[in-house]
């Protein structure tokens, strides 16, 4: 299925292909044609199966039909999100797929000032993206009519049920006009949630969006142990061994992914990096290059990754492990395919091992240690026999050097704010990686809404936010979580794990 079978208008998909999308991820692919009917929909999706443009591309559509044509801008949508900086990234989606619409926006959060976010409710918008504790206080206050609502949309509900915000979310649902079209999402369906989506939904269409975590056979894999800073030399000294036609290699970050593919040139090797901070043109370019052979290898993030289908591909290339299993599954998945064969090697420095250790739980299968390299970490690695064939938990005895839990994680970000100052616009540039797994510390906030940018966060202004960089760790939705929300309602965010190395956000579609 492609964008265009979707009946959305131009200017969705102009914005849409903007972004280097090229086909709907399988939510979107259901969910757009049901949320267009009007229907109300139930998505079972976690976050990285492109959920938000699922319902923001309908609601954009629907909401432009008929804009207003100045004057009173009542709040057309509502959209609830669990934490400030979900808000803030799906304020910046409604941001960039609405682009060539005269539609806006408005984010509110606790923690901050409510004066801009009053400011900005007082000027009007069609969409307001909130979290519920914020939302109230501004209702309480008069500063909110939700009388001319047409669309809501529950974000993360089983997040939100783990957050203690369920009962938040129900009063603000009591003031919903009762005929609208309801959007419901959530990664987990625990009992309580069941119960929420029951009364709040009308015939609704179901969505389920299952996570992968089966590898295919025709993808043999291995794993490289090799400290960090050897990595360049290890992938280096593959390429030029000469068995590796043509490799996508993943690296997490954009900037890692221009340093590899310069430091490649540099010993020769023709490569180059797609990511978000590069021009439509350029990447491509780099893509096109990549098809023909004629650039041997393409260095990539995720996102940027996203929807290359590339015929023939003989290697992919876990330059940085990813901390999200299904995302693993999702990159190898890019080789082997159509019954050809092909390679996933891994890269795996001493923080990684935790994420090997997911990963091989997730795929329920050990990934063989390639032992004979020039750059096995110093110190005694995991011998062959003993080690090869036991779970990443077992070889993780194994002294290897590292810290797993070290220093990589990096300083919180600005969570995205583009609601105060104004009324929507802001955002701009659309985020390349998303880290939407998060549960740092709880500071400041109205009504106990989470913080997570150390208190930097502002609203007003706009800037986009760079989802990259935020701080991620695995929260309630990382994972199908079997008995994950039940019986949590009052989980304590302040009592949640200290934060994981930052990696970008988990993708398997
Ligand atoms: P979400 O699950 O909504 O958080 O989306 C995860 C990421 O996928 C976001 O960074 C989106 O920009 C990206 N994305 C959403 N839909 C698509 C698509 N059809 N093709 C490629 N990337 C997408």
């Amino acid at each position: 299925m492609t964008f265009d079978e979707l009946q959305l208008h131009d200017t969705l998909l102009r914005a849409v292909k903007a972004e280097g999308y090229t086909t709907p991820t399988p939510i979107q692919a259901k969910a757009i044609p049901e949320a267009l009917a009007g229907r109300d929909v139930l998505g079972v999706a976690q976050t990285g199966t492109g959920k938000t443009a699922a319902f923001a591309l309908p609601i954009l559509q629907r909401l432009s039909a008929k804009a207003p044509a100045g004057g009173a801008r009542p709040i057309r949508c509502l959209v609830l999100t669990p934490t400030r900086e979900l808000a803030g990234q799906v304020g910046e989606s409604f941001a960039t797929y609405g682009k060539h619409l005269p539609l806006r926006h408005t984010v509110i959060f606790g923690g901050v000032g409510q004066n801009p976010q009053v400011q900005a409710l007082r000027s009007g918008m069609d969409v307001l993206v909130a979290t519920p504790g914020r939302l109230l206080d501004l209702m309480d206050q008069g500063f909110v009519s939700l009388r001319s609502l047409e669309v809501f949309v529950l974000d993360e509900a089983d997040r939100m049920l783990d957050m203690g915000f369920i009962h938040d979310v129900r009063k603000v649902i009591k003031a919903l006009p009762a005929k609208r079209q309801t959007l419901f999402f959530s990664a987990t369906m625990p009992p309580e949630i069941v119960e929420l989506s029951r009364n709040i939904l009308t015939n609704p269409v179901r969505v389920e969006v299952t996570p992968v975590s089966s590898t295919a056979d025709t993808v043999s894999q291995q794993v490289y142990f090799v400290e960090r800073e050897q990595k360049r030399g290890l992938l280096t000294h593959l390429l030029k061994e000469g068995r590796i036609a043509r490799a996508l290699v993943f690296t997490r970050t954009k900037h890692g992914a221009n340093r590899v593919a310069k430091q490649l040139e540099g010993a020769g090797v023709h490569a180059a990096a797609i990511h978000g901070n590069k021009s439509q043109n350029a990447r491509e370019r780099a893509l096109d290059d990549f098809r023909s052979g004629s650039l041997r290898v393409l260095v990539a993030t995720d996102i940027a990754a996203r929807g290359i289908d590339i015929d023939g591909l003989s290697h992919v290339i876990n330059y940085d492990l990813p901390n999200v299993p299904e995302q693993y599954v999702h990159r190898i998945g890019r080789t082997g395919r159509a019954g050809a064969s092909g390679t996933a090697v891994s890269f795996c420095d001493g923080e990684e091992r935790a994420f090997l250790r997911d990963i091989e739980r997730t795929i329920r299968r050990s990934v063989p240690v390639v032992e004979d390299h020039p750059y096995r970490p110093g110190r005694a690695g995991p011998r062959p026999v003993e080690l090869a064939s036991a779970p990443a938990e077992e070889r993780e005895r194994a002294p290897q050097g590292g810290n797993r839990n070290g220093g990589r994680g990096q300083a919180p970000q600005r969570a995205a704010g583009n609601g105060g100052g104004g009324g929507g616009g802001g955002g701009g540039g659309h985020p390349s990686g998303s880290s939407r797994r998060r549960r740092g510390g709880r500071s400041g906030g109205g009504r106990g809404e989470q913080r997570f940018d150390g208190g930097r966060s502002s609203q007003g202004g706009g800037g986009g936010s760079n989802r990259a960089n935020a701080p991620a760790q695995r929260g309630p939705s990382s994972h199908p979580r079997p008995a994950a929300a039940a019986g949590q309602s009052a989980a304590k965010p302040a009592e949640a794990p200290p934060p994981r190395p930052s990696r970008p956000s988990p993708k398997w579609f």
